[in-house]
Formats: C-alpha cells, structure tokens, sequence
C-alpha cells in the first residue's frame, strides 16, 4: 500500500465512520424487521471498520519495519572499482576518504569505503533545504530541517545490501510538540502527536527509496556531482584544474596501480563547460567521451 492508497483508505475509513454515526439508534426502531435491519447494517460496518483500521495499523508497522529491514539492490561498480583501488592499492591511506555526492538539489550522500569483508560502505545522508558539503560537517543542530539517514552497505550475493542504522526526522517533521510564542504545550488531540511520527516515518522511507534508485549500477557513467572537491582516493582537496576534473590528485595519479575512472562534471558543470572556461575549447560528444576514459596521463597535473 503506498501514500496515495493509505490516504485513500483513511478517506474511507472517515466515510464509513460518519455512516456508522448517520444511522438512527437501535431503540429508535419502530418494528422489529426494522431493528433487525438497523442491526445488520451495524454489524456490517463494524466489521468493515474494524477491518481497515487493523490494515492501516499493519501498514504503520510495516513503514518502519522497512526502513530498517535489510534492502538488496544491485552493486554499484563505480564504487566497488573505486573502493578495490583504495583498499587493494600498495599504500592504503590510513583514513578512509568520505565521497560526498550531490544525488539531487536536497539530497546529499556520504559514502565511506571500509576495509572489512562484510561491510562494504558507511553512508550518510541528507534531505532537506540548505543542503551543501558543510552540511556533512556541522552539527546537527546546525541543520535540524534536514533529515537524515544512516547506513551501511553491505557484502551480498551477487548484490549490495542497504541497511540503515539510525535516522533523524526533519524538524519540518514536526514530531516534537508544537509550542506557541511564549514556549507553552499547545493542546493537540491524542493521537495527532503520533499521526506526525507516522507520516515521518514514511517520509524516511521515502528517503531510503529515493536513495537506492538514485544509485543506480551505471552511477558516474556521465560524470558525478560532489559536493566538496577532495580526491576520491585520499580525501585530501583538489586545488589544480586538471585533479578537479578527474577529481584524483596528481600524487594519487602517479602511483603505479591507480586505474581509476576519471570524472570530469563538477557540482554544476558538464565536462563541456569545465572546458570551454579553462581551456577556451568547446567540447564535441565525442571529446566529451574521451575525457570520460582513462586519457588524461599523470604529468598532465
Ligand atoms: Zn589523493
């Protein structure tokens, strides 16, 4: 059952409820065959009542259960070469860089290679307003209208596996009480409280969702966007044109084994733009695409 269908189905609910309150009471029957009429259609609703409430609670359950179920999805090849490159490499860095991935204009991810035969990536991420590469750095007081999910990805058959491990509502969220001007508990009717946990909920499903099918198998294949410039071998800055383009630094360039995938699209740029401004050349598809292999050599930084 999705969104739009629970809606639907709390649409029906209300109706059915507001039926079963239209029905004149059973004491007010004038005959019996009226009575047992009126008991009959009493009954009925009940019934239907009793049967969509027990849905939507199943559903409820079932929005948190799956954020937090473990959740296949196919591999991600960039990242599993990249991540063979770092770890498999002669001279593995001590820490881990942090990829930092702009998926859309509110959605930010943090991806960490680990060195462990099980978990494959930490990951953070980000959905909200405001949304930029500090946002991964700050404290989470300095962004509370984003939500927030963490997870692993982890080692599976043929497949990665998604699973979160703690999440944070956005304060647009509103799952705290709502206080007035001068700080005090507004009244709300029982149950509103957790109506907004359940609606919370579903958005951090969403976010889960939204996540996996934004990381598809051929993610990077025309170009990534990061959020910050920093090599993706070391995680130290990029400060010459050439490594923000292929966004490795010249000495991880230069050591022997580093056959990484060289990216050239910044946060906002296509390839064609980098170009033009810092070479004056316009880019053909095909000049595009080569850019995209391995054309660059090490001396060019
Ligand atoms: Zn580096």
């Amino acid at each position: 059952m999705n969104t739009s269908q629970n809606n639907n189905t709390a649409v029906e609910l209300a109706e059915l409820k507001a039926e079963m309150d239209g029905l004149p009471h059973y004491f007010d029957a004038e005959t019996e065959k009226e009575r047992n009429a009126l008991w009959d259609k009493r009954r009925a609703l009940g019934k239907e009542i009793r049967a969509i409430e027990k849905a939507l609670e199943a559903e409820k359950k079932n929005h948190k259960n799956q954020v937090w179920a473990a959740t296949s999805m196919p591999a991600v090849m960039f990242f599993d070469e990249l991540r063979a490159v770092i770890i498999g490499g002669d001279d593995p860095p001590k820490r881990m860089p942090k990829w930092r991935l702009k998926l859309a204009d509110d959605l930010g991810v943090e991806i960490q290679p680990k060195d462990s035969a099980r978990v494959l990536f930490d990951c953070r991420a980000l959905e909200g307003r405001y949304l930029d590469a500090e946002s991964f750095t700050e404290k989470r007081d300095d962004h509370r209208q984003l939500r927030q999910l963490n997870f692993r990805i982890l080692h599976g058959d043929g497949c990665w596996i998604f699973k979160a491990s703690a999440g944070q509502y956005s304060s647009d969220d509103q799952t705290g009480h709502k206080v007035d001007e001068n700080k005090r508990l507004i009244q709300e009717p029982i149950g509103a409280r957790q109506a907004r946990i359940d609606a919370a909920d579903i958005r951090l499903l969403d976010l889960k969702n939204r996540i996996i099918a934004a990381l598809t198998p051929e993610f990077c294949s025309d170009g990534i966007a990061l959020l910050s410039q920093n090599c993706l071998i070391c995680g130290h800055g990029l400060k010459d044109p050439v490594s923000r383009m292929r966004l490795i630094g010249p000495e991880c360039w230069g050591k022997a084994g580093v056959n990484a995938p060289i990216l050239i699209r910044t946060s906002d740029q296509t390839a064609s733009d980098v170009v033009e401004r810092r070479y004056g050349l316009r880019l053909t598809e095909a000049g595009e695409k080569m850019l995209s292999g391995s054309t660059l050599k090490p001396d060019s930084a």
